[in-house]
């Protein structure tokens, strides 16, 4: 099998899960009790976070970090239990995790405005200064690395200018194609920072929400008072060791990796036949996610058709693949012939030039004998 729908979610390292499983075999102490074995297992959830923070080039003296159970819970948290009452502002282009709460938010009353798109899925920015210059705004969300087309926000930039414009407006950024796989510092201006650990060889069932110190935010799970009151349930301990065993191993070969996967997707991008498909993703989009449209045809069609030989893609975000056409990309200004055949071919370090010259040409082929058929 080809695996390449890195960006719906990645195949967990297997020497992490073996090392977390050796650490809950000694420390399987619930980290909330006061003899010695659970304040060592707390004192290790410590130590996760601070090297997450330390892999965003920031510290404990000024970001915190909360474990949740996904990127979709971190973003909730983020966006309900923050600015109880106002403004909220994001962009066309989240994943529903945002823009689905952000719908919410307006069916409870509050005030939302949603961003259009740049054609490659960026946030157009223009229009998100010239809003809040003309707009009480409390609240903007908006993520860094476009799920559906790669695009990248400059998230610092944006959330600079904003509070140069409005001091007072708290900014989130959902992370989690970024993390672990973007070359990345998180500036003081971002207050809230989403990420999951199944898109970096972790496992599903643990994600974070990075918050700026002193930043007022309200647990979205009440119980226990775990994670410092802000998230109750007993933590995830087995898999935050093997996030941050695989985080370890993305941030030491971040760059080698990201070399490794833009000369995979360039090579994709150039031997892709131009005549039978159109290429959403910019060049200056995320290595790690191309997007592109099967002219004349569906892009469900397509997925299927190369999962009869073992090569997987996606067609769109994996959590609205059950829509026929993606809102994204609808919202990045493409009609119905881009559209209909929309497919998401996701990177990893694991894959190999071998491996993406044995499928773009079977992609090629496939597609081929497809257009013939459908005459
Ligand atoms: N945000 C983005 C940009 C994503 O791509 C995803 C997952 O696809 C999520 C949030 C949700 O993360 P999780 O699957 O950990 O809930």
């Amino acid at each position: 099998m080809i695996y390449l729908d890195n960006a719906a979610t990645t195949k967990p390292f297997l020497h992490a899960i073996e090392k977390a499983t050796q650490y809950c075999n000694r420390c399987y102490f619930n980290p909330s009790a006061l003899y010695k074995g659970g304040l060592d297992v707390a004192k290790d959830i410590k130590i996760t976070k601070e090297k997450i923070l330390k892999c965003i080039g920031v510290s404990t003296d000024s970001f915190d970090v909360i474990f949740t159970s996904c990127g979709t819970e971190s973003d909730n948290q983020a966006i309900f239990c923050t600015v109880k009452h106002g403004v909220f502002i994001t962009d066309s282009g989240e994943h529903s995790a945002v823009y689905k709460s952000f719908l919410e938010l307006k069916n409870r009353g509050e005030k939302v405005e949603f961003i259009p798109l740049n054609k490659d899925g960026s946030v157009n920015q223009n229009k998100l200064f010239e809003y809040v210059k003309n707009n009480k705004t409390d609240f903007v969300s908006i993520m860094h690395v476009n799920n559906e087309t790669g695009a990248v926000n400059d998230v610092n930039f944006i959330a600079k200018t904003l509070k140069e414009i409005n001091p007072k407006i708290i900014f989130h950024s959902d992370g989690v194609q970024a993390f672990g796989k973007i070359p990345f510092r998180l500036s003081k201006y971002i207050d809230l920072y989403s990420i999951s650990a199944h898109k970096i060889n972790a496992l599903k069932g643990t994600g974070a929400l990075i918050k700026r110190k002193n930043l007022n935010v309200k647990p979205f799970v009440i119980g226990g008072g775990q994670e410092n009151g802000l998230r109750s349930g007993t933590e995830n301990v087995f898999g935050i060791k093997v996030f941050e065993y695989a985080l370890e191993e993305h941030y030491a070969n971040l760059s080698s990796n990201y070399d490794k996967v833009s000369k995979i997707k360039q090579y994709v991008i150039d031997n892709l036949n131009k005549d039978l498909f159109t290429v959403l993703s910019k060049e200056d989009s995320s290595p790690y996610i191309l997007t592109v449209a099967a002219n004349g045809l569906r892009g469900e069609v397509v997925m299927h058709s190369l999962e009869t030989e073992s090569i997987i893609v996606g067609n769109g975000s994996a959590c609205s693949s059950k829509n026929r056409f993606s809102r994204v990309i609808e919202a990045c200004g493409y009609g119905f012939d881009v559209l209909d055949g929309v497919i998401r071919i996701s990177f990893s370090a694991e894959n190999t030039m071998e491996e993406a010259k044995r499928a773009v040409e079977i992609i090629n082929e496939k597609i081929l004998n497809l257009k013939r058929i459908m005459k």
